[in-house]
C-alpha cells in the first residue's frame, strides 16, 4: 500500500510517500481500506517535533473513514465491506490502509460520505468534550465559539445549536463568516475586526457569553476574561504560544478557565462521545463540512493549508 512516512522531524517536506507491506489483522483487529483521511493541526505539531520524541519512521494521522478490508479470525461484530470511521489506529491514517483494534472503529451511517467521516474523530470529539464534559454547556446559555469556521468550530456550532445554546461564532474571512451562519450560529463576528468584542457585549445584553470555547488562547485569553459573563467558563481548546494575563478578571467574575485535551479523555467518557456522534449523525444535526481535498501524495500541501488563515470546514486527504 501507499502511505506517508516521516523519518525525521521537520517542515511539511519531511512527509514522504512510500510503499509499505499491506497490514494484516491479528486477534481483535481489522484492516480498513481508507477512502478519506482527516488532517488536523495536531498532525503538524507532532511532525515538527513539538510534541516530543517518537519512534521513527512513523505514519501520521488519527482520523479517517473507509470500509473493512480484512478481519482478524476472532472478530465477530465487523465484516468485510462494513463502513466505519476511525478513532485512531495502530499504523497511522495517512495511508491507503490502516490496522485498527475493533475499539478504534465506529459505524459510519450510510448518509455520511467517507470525506465527512474523516472529519469526525478529533473535531467532533473535541467539540463535544469542550462543550459538554469540560464546559458543562446548558440550553439557553450564550456561547462564544472563538474560531467557529474550522474543523472543531463547525462541529461545536452544530452540537451547540442542537442543544439550544445561543451561539456567537467567529471567523476571519467572508467565506468563513457565511459558513458559521450556515452551520447554525445565531450571529457571525469577524475576529480580525476592531470592534467584534464590543459586538459580543452588545449582543449578550452587556453580560457577555456564559461559555467561551477558545481556539487560539495565546491571542485571546485576556480578551476572553474581559468578555466572559460573571460565573462564566472559558474552555481552552487551542493554544500556540504564551501571553501575559491579568487574573483579576477570573477573580472578580468568579470565572473558570478550564483546559481540555482530547487525548486525556477517560475511556468511559470517550465511549459517551462516540455514542453521541453516531446518534447525532443518524438524527441529522451533525453534518461535517469538508472545505478542501488533497490527494494523499500532497500531504505536505495539506499541512501548509491547515495552518493558514481562512479556515472553512475540514481538510481531507484522498488516498486513491
Ligand atoms: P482549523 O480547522 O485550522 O480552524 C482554526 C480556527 O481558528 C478557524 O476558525 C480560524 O478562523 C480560527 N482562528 C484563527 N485566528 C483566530 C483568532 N485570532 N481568534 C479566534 N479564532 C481564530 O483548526 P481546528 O481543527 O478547528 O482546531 C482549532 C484549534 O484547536 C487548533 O489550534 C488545534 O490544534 C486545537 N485543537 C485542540 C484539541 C485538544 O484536544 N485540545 C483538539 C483539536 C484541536 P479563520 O481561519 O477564519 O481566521
Amino acid at each position: 500500500m501507499r502511505a506517508i512516512q516521516v523519518s525525521q522531524f521537520g517542515g511539511p517536506e519531511v512527509l514522504r510517500l512510500v510503499d509499505l507491506a499491506d497490514p494484516q489483522p491479528g486477534p481483535g483487529q481489522v484492516v480498513v481500506q481508507l477512502h478519506a483521511i482527516g488532517v488536523n493541526p495536531v498532525d503538524t505539531y507532532i511532525r515538527s517535533g513539538a510534541y516530543g520524541d517518537r519512534p521513527m519512521p512513523y505514519t501520521p494521522g488519527t482520523d479517517a473513514a473507509g470500509e473493512i478490508l480484512r478481519v482478524g479470525e476472532d472478530v465477530k461484530d465487523w465484516k468485510v465491506g462494513d463502513r466505519c470511521y476511525l478513532t485512531g489506529s495502530q499504523t497511522g491514517s495517512y495511508a491507503q490502509q490502516a490496522l485498527c483494534l475493533t475499539s478504534q472503529i465506529q459505524r459510519l451511517p450510510a448518509k455520511i460520505t467517507y470525506q465527512q467521516g474523516a472529519a469526525l474523530y478529533v473535531p467532533y470529539s473535541t467539540a463535544y468534550r469542550a462543550l459538554f464534559q469540560r464546559g458543562q454547556a446548558r440550553p439557553g446559555q450564550w456561547l462564544l465559539i472563538h474560531g467557529a469556521s474550522g474543523g472543531v468550530g463547525v462541529a461545536a456550532t452544530q452540537w451547540a445549536r442542537a442543544h439550544g445554546l445561543r451561539i456567537l461564532g467567529t471567523a476571519g474571512t467572508e467565506e468563513g463568516l457565511k459558513a458559521v451562519l450556515e452551520q447554525g450560529a445565531h450571529h457571525a463576528l469577524n475576529h480580525r475586526s476592531e470592534n467584534y468584542r464590543q459586538q459580543v457585549a452588545e449582543l449578550t445584553g452587556g453580560n457577555g457569553p456564559d461559555l467561551i470555547v477558545e481556539m487560539l488562547a495565546n491571542v485571546n485569553l485576556q480578551h476572553d476574561l474581559d468578555m466572559v459573563a460573571k460565573y462564566g467558563t472559558i474552555v481552552v481548546i487551542g493554544n500556540r504560544g504564551t501571553l501575559e494575563v491579568n487574573p483579576r478578571g477570573a477573580m472578580s467574575k468568579e470565572a473558570d478557565i478550564r483546559g481540555m485535551s482530547l487525548f486525556n479523555t477517560p475511556p468511559a467518557e470517550m465511549a459517551q462521545i462516540q455514542a453521541a456522534i453516531v446518534a447525532g449523525l443518524e438524527a441529522g444535526f451533525l453534518n461535517p463540512v469538508v472545505g478542501r481535498e488533497f490527494p494523499l501524495e500532497e500531504a505536505a500541501a495539506a499541512h501548509k493549508a491547515v495552518l493558514e488563515p481562512g479556515a472553512m470546514g475540514k481538510i481531507v486527504l484522498v488516498p486513491n
